[in-house]
This record gives C-alpha cells, sequence and structure tokens, in this order.
C-alpha cells in the first residue's frame, strides 16, 4: 500500500480500529451513543477504556490525558502514566472507563471569566466521544470538554458542542416540513484554511518582540513586499516544501485530512487547508495542526508564526472558516440541487443564514475579535469590521427576482415560484470570487473570512451555528403552523429577503464608499475588540443563547471578561516590550553609530574638510533619537497610569484609546533611525532579513 494510505490516522483509536478490537456488542452500543450523541454506559465505557490503553500501548504511549480547549485558545493536557503498584516492586499499566470518562483538573490558574473561584479550583474534563483519542508524542489524547464543579462551560468545546446540537435540533424540524424523514441529524461541516509565516529560527530568537508578542512591533518596510504578486502560489521553496511534507506526514498520522499547501500572499506567508469535517473535529484538528506546525518548524531550523499580523506592510493571516450543513444522509443542506423540491429548500436555508447574518452582526464580529485580528480587520487586506454577505451577482438577482415576483432574467429566463421550479444555474465557484467580503457564499457553504490565523475556530462556529438556529427556529414556528405550505413558505422566503437584503454586498469591501453605504444601510460597524466584546452580553444575544441552551448569561459573561483582559495584557506585554527594547537596545544602538557619524566628521573637519553630509546626518540622527527618547516617556507613562481595578472592559478601552496610539508613535520614530543606522549597528535582524532569508 502506498505511504499516505498506510500511514493515515495510523495514530488514531478511530472507527475502523474499534470495529476491529471491541466486542461486537460494545462497537454497536459505542456507535449509537456517538451517532445519537447520547451519555456513554459506564460498563461500555470501561471495556473501550481497557481496549484503548491496549492500542496505546503496542503503540509506544506511556501516558494518557483528557485534552481540552480552556478559554485563552490555546489547548491544555496534563500527562498522566497508565501504571499502578503491584506486589514486588513492579507495576503493571492500566486505564479504567472511569478514568476514560471523566477527569478532575486543578486548573486554577486557567481562565474562568469569574465562573470559577480559584479556591473552588476543580473543573471536570468529559470525554467527546465524537472526536476520536490519538497518540502525540507516547501521550494517548482524549479529546474532551472542560467544565466547572457546577456544570459552567469552562472551555470552548462545550458550547461548541451545544451549538451542534441547537442547530440540529431546529434543522430537523425544518427537513421534517420538507418530508425528508431519511434524514434524522444535522451536522455543520467546517474546513478552516490556515494561513502561517515561517521564518528562520536564529533570527527569530534575536527578537524579543516576536518572542513575547509573536509579531514585529518595530521594523521598516523591505524594499520589497507583496507589490510584484510573486509569492502567491509561487514555486514552493526546497526548505518550505521540507517542513511542509512533514507537516503533512504528522497531520495525516493523527488523522487530519490535510489537503492543500501553497504560498499564500505576503513573503514567507504560507497556507494549510483540510478537507472539511464535522465542526467539533475540525476545531479540535485545526488546534493540533497549529501546535504540529510549530513543532515542526523548530525541526527544520525554522519558526511558524501564526499571529495575526506579525509584519507591518504586508499581508497578515487569517483563517477562512468553509462552513456549511450536512445531514446524516450525506445532503449538503447549502447545495442549490437540482429539483423544484431541493431548490425551494436549498432557499429556505439559504435564506436562513442571511437573516441570521443580518439578526447578529454584532455576534459574529465579536466571535472574532482579539488584539492581534484588530491589526488585520480593516486594513485593506482582510474584511472590514463590518460585516456583509456576498452572494454573487446571479444569486442575488434570483433572490431580487423571487422579491419583486418577477421573472429571473438572467442566463435562463425563468420564471420562479418557490416549490415548484428548480432554481436556474448560477456559476458555482468562478474565479472571480469577491475576497474583500468577510462571509461570501462559495456555491455550496459559506466562508467566514474574519477569524484570526491564531484563534481557535471554536467561537465562530458556535455563533454561526446558534444564529442559524435561531433563523431556523422561527422558520419552523411559522411553517409547522401555516395552513399551506408551499404558500406559506414562498411567503416566508420573499418577506426574509425583503427584510434582511441589506446585509447582501457584492462590491469591493474594502472601499470607504462601503463604509459610507453600510453606515446607510443601519450596519453594524465595530472597529476594535473594545467595541466588539461587549456585544455578547447584550439583551438579545442572552437571550438567543439562552434559548438554544448554549452559553448561559453568566458563561456569556465569562467570556466576554476573558475577551477584554487578555486584550489588555496583551498590549501591556507589547508596549513593556517595546520599552525594553528601545531602552536596552534601540537607543544605545543610536548612539554608538551617532557618535561613530560624529567622530569622522570631526576627523574629516580636522583634514580641513567641512563634510556637511556628516554634520546633516548627525542632526537628523540627533532630532529623531530626541524624538524616540520622547515617545519612549510617553509610552512608560501610559503604562505607568493603567487603571487598576476591576473595570475591564475600562482597562481594555484605556489600553485601545491611550496605549497603542503611543506604541504606534514610537514606532515610527524607531523605524525612521533603523532607515538612517548602518545596519551592523542595529541590535536584531530586519525585515529584509526575517522576510527574504529563507
Ligand atoms: P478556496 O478556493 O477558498 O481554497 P476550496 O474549494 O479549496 O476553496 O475549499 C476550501 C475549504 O472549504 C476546504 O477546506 C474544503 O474542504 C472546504 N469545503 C468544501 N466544501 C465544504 C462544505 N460543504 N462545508 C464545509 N467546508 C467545505
Ligand atoms: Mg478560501
Amino acid at each position: 500500500m502506498a505511504f499516505v494510505e498506510e500511514n493515515f490516522g495510523i495514530n488514531v483509536f478511530n472507527d475502523s480500529v474499534m470495529r476491529q478490537r471491541l466486542p461486537k456488542e460494545t462497537y454497536k452500543t459505542l456507535h449509537k451513543t456517538i451517532d445519537e450523541g447520547r451519555r456513554l454506559d459506564p460498563q461500555v465505557a470501561s471495556v473501550v477504556a481497557n481496549a484503548m490503553k491496549d492500542w496505546a500501548l503496542e503503540r509506544g504511549a506511556t501516558h494518557y490525558t483528557h485534552w481540552f480547549q480552556p478559554l485563552n485558545s490555546v489547548t491544555a493536557e496534563k500527562h498522566d502514566a497508565f501504571i499502578t503498584p503491584v506486589q514486588g516492586g513492579k507495576v503493571i499499566q492500566e486505564f479504567s472507563g472511569k478514568e476514560l470518562v471523566r477527569g478532575e483538573a486543578d486548573a486554577s490558574s486557567l481562565p474562568s471569566g469569574g465562573l470559577r473561584s480559584t479556591f473552588e479550583a476543580r473543573g471536570y474534563t468529559a470525554w467527546d466521544p465524537t472526536s476520536y483519542a490519538f497518540i502525540k508524542e507516547h501521550v494517548l489524547c482524549i479529546p474532551t470538554a472542560y467544565c466547572s464543579y457546577g456544570g459552567e462551560a469552562l472551555d470552548k468545546k462545550t458550547p461548541l458542542l451545544r451549538s451542534m446540537e441547537a442547530l440540529n435540533r431546529q434543522a430537523v424540524r425544518i427537513l421534517r416540513l420538507f418530508g425528508r424523514l431519511d434524514a434524522t441529524r444535522v451536522m455543520p461541516t467546517v474546513g478552516p484554511e490556515q494561513e502561517y509565516f515561517l521564518i528562520e529560527k536564529e533570527l527569530y530568537d534575536k527578537r524579543s518582540d516576536l518572542i513575547f508578542s509573536g509579531r514585529t512591533l518595530f521594523g521598516a518596510p523591505a524594499p520589497k513586499g507583496q507589490e510584484l504578486g510573486d509569492h502567491f502560489f509561487g514555486t514552493i521553496k526546497t526548505r518550505v516544501q521540507a517542513f511542509m511534507t512533514e507537516l503533512n506526514e504528522e497531520l495525516w498520522k493523527v488523522g487530519v485530512l490535510a489537503k492543500t499547501e501553497h504560498n499564500e500572499t505576503a513573503p514567507a506567508q504560507h497556507e494549510m487547508a483540510p478537507i472539511y469535517s464535522i465542526v467539533n473535529v475540525a476545531c479540535d484538528h485545526n488546534q493540533l495542526t497549529m501546535e504540529i506546525m510549530k513543532k515542526v518548524a523548530r525541526r527544520h531550523g525554522l519558526h511558524c508564526l501564526l499571529s495575526e499580523k506579525p509584519f507591518a506592510g504586508v499581508n497578515g493571516s487569517g483563517k477562512h472558516n468553509n462552513w456549511s450543513m450536512f445531514t446524516n444522509t450525506g445532503y449538503n443542506l447549502l447545495n442549490p440541487g437540482d429539483s423544484p423540491h431541493e431548490s425551494a429548500q436549498f432557499l429556505l436555508f439559504l435564506t436562513s443564514v442571511i437573516k441570521a447574518v443580518d439578526d447578529y452582526q454584532d455576534l459574529l464580529r465579536a466571535s472574532v475579535a482579539s488584539a492581534g485580528n484588530d491589526h488585520r480587520l480593516g486594513g485593506c487586506e482582510a474584511p472590514p469590521a463590518i460585516i456583509s454577505i456576498f452572494l454573487g451577482d446571479e444569486l442575488t438577482e434570483i433572490l431580487e427576482a423571487l422579491e419583486a415576483g418577477s421573472i429571473y432574467n438572467g442566463r435562463e429566463k425563468t420564471d420562479m415560484t418557490i416549490g415548484v421550479h428548480v432554481l436556474p444555474k448560477f456559476p458555482k465557484d468562478t474565479t472571480d470570487r469577491n475576497r474583500t467580503s468577510p462571509f461570501a457564499f462559495t456555491g455550496n457553504k459559506f466562508e467566514f473570512r474574519s477569524l484570526g490565523s491564531s484563534d481557535s475556530i471554536s467561537d465562530a462556529n458556535v455563533v454561526l451555528n446558534t444564529i442559524v438556529a435561531e433563523s431556523l427556529r422561527q422558520f419552523a414556528d411559522e411553517l409547522e403552523n401555516a395552513a399551506d405550505f408551499r404558500t406559506a413558505l414562498h411567503d416566508l422566503i420573499v418577506r426574509t429577503i425583503h427584510d434582511h437584503k441589506r446585509i447582501i454586498f457584492n462590491g469591493n469591501n474594502y472601499t470607504d464608499e462601503w463604509v459610507e453605504e453600510a453606515e446607510k444601510r443601519g450596519l453594524a460597524r465595530l472597529d476594535s475588540t473594545v467595541d466588539a466584546l461587549p456585544c455578547y452580553t447584550a439583551e438579545k444575544n442572552i437571550r438567543l443563547f439562552e434559548t438554544h441552551k448554549v452559553l448561559s448569561e453568566s458563561e456569556l459573561r465569562s467570556r466576554r471578561d476573558i475577551g477584554l483582559d487578555s486584550y489588555a495584557k496583551i498590549i501591556m506585554i507589547e508596549a513593556k516590550t517595546m520599552i525594553m527594547m528601545t531602552r536596552r537596545q534601540i537607543l544605545p544602538a543610536v548612539l554608538r553609530f551617532t557618535g561613530d557619524i560624529a567622530a569622522a566628521s570631526r576627523n574629516i573637519r580636522e583634514i580641513g574638510i567641512d563634510l556637511s553630509s556628516g554634520t546633516e546626518l548627525v542632526s537628523t540622527l540627533c532630532s529623531t533619537t530626541d524624538q524616540l527618547n520622547r515617545d519612549l516617556s510617553m509610552l512608560e507613562s501610559a503604562v505607568r497610569a493603567f487603571p487598576a481595578g476591576d473595570d475591564l472592559l475600562a482597562a481594555a478601552r484605556y489600553m485601545h484609546d491611550t496605549v497603542l496610539p503611543a506604541m504606534s508613535d514610537l514606532r515610527s520614530s524607531a523605524d525612521a533611525l533603523e532607515q538612517l543606522t548602518e545596519r551592523s549597528y542595529w541590535p536584531f535582524p530586519t525585515y529584509n532579513e526575517l522576510l527574504f532569508s529563507i
């Protein structure tokens, strides 16, 4: 068998391993539990645990861990060896059903946003059997959800699973109305495209800003950026290819469907896209992907930067979240379909998403809010901070014709009545897709493009699943009570288009005209994380999440607070790093250089030549250095004046309004000095080297 097929999923306790190793009855019961999202029977759990352990030991594992995703966007793991002491100073290796199903984690240092006080530090982890266990470096990892003693979600997986259930509940109601009784479950699917930068590890080690904040806080632009468009889809360099090859192998072994790899827009920027899967698995796999990217890069003498904006002046990195809904019979509900029946059903699901995005623009924006992503959104390289939907001209015309009750004037003239006619063919996913839109329909899925590259995809999908569930709930309520289904369906779709068409925009989202137009349409514009995060606890949003039992009010508050708190902390770390680099590296280096140039000018003057270029350079260096020094003092006092206290929103706002501008001023002076200073004096690698050395 070929290498890839032989090794794919080799470290995963997947369905075929279970079928092979579990007694038939146990396998069947486990499957039923997984398929129907039920609670696992303790007896079944202990048989599964034992089989899992035997398999893991054969594959060289010594430890197990409940692998979970706390609220700070990274994954957490605490390893326990399988050993139990027995007589004679020996050990045996055991793993019980109880240990598989539930763990207790004293995780008092993980963020809880007030949901768990540190003296009540216990948290519980519970196996998510819908995501397979896998082995990572001698450790059997069991994907788990993480809750407080009182059952409140302290992680990113729990609300994701709840939101999937909410969407399932409502979507199945709709399918029943269409007589689709074969499908008993609906699951959201996601394919997240992951962007990243690769730089030389040796250079990375020399920059405190990269080490502490993951992005450059200083750096004059290199003479060349991305203007030639020669990096996107360009030939992949040998070293990068070696990295990608090993990355794929590692990902395949743990069952990640790594599919596409290519160079991205900015120099040193690349992308990996997997084949889509059910969203909780896609989320687990994306967390694993980010972790493995970092590890594999190290083995190649490289460093993988996942930050949203590692370099000023060239594109930052995002994560495109391709989202759709599938039935358990394998039918994509966002596929336009070939029969009148399918067309009508498609239009209903399509308009449910349009309505959801319009009603909850603020939540979608909040779900991608982070200090890093603020540098990207609205920077004319990524979607703006205004959420809108791209449908493409043809599909938009179809909706307009429906609304107006007129004939669709596309390539084929069609008179359309919902439920009677097949949708006219419109080009799906053509090359002229609008890349500036935050939320684009691409033929049979929506692509949410605003996610940051380092983010967990959980938040965005929790919101997406829940808001679409809410549209579908309203639709189902209306249609279930209708006297005549077809008429009611037609009216509902036409009314939804009418009420929510303001969210559709097919033009260029990067222009000022769009910002103006969006304002006229009354769309939400939430420029920064500080503007966006408070939306989580808006009255209408609390109601939404509580209706669908996805997040309670206190869980929402905790998420908002953790977001605001980490926003302020991230910027504080960046500010302190800038101060340190300026005081200990930039200032001394520039003074040394200025002194040397001054000495050289004086020496030349001594032989009777008045060197005006020398004097000019010294004077520019001196005035810019003084400016740098003033900017440094401003930043230092801004940092000192940070408002201590419990008001997290005020603290975050202070960082945004006062500290960020001071950082930006300091950077301008430092970057100006970098351009005046001879390279050998400059205390750390420059953009020229960081972006172009591999
Ligand atoms: P792009 O041109 O943006 O790279 P692709 O068609 O290659 O678009 O798909 C990008 C991602 O979308 C891939 O991860 C792919 O698996 C995923 N994708 C395709 N169809 C669906 C779907 N129905 N639901 C979710 N994701 C999907
Ligand atoms: Mg894409």
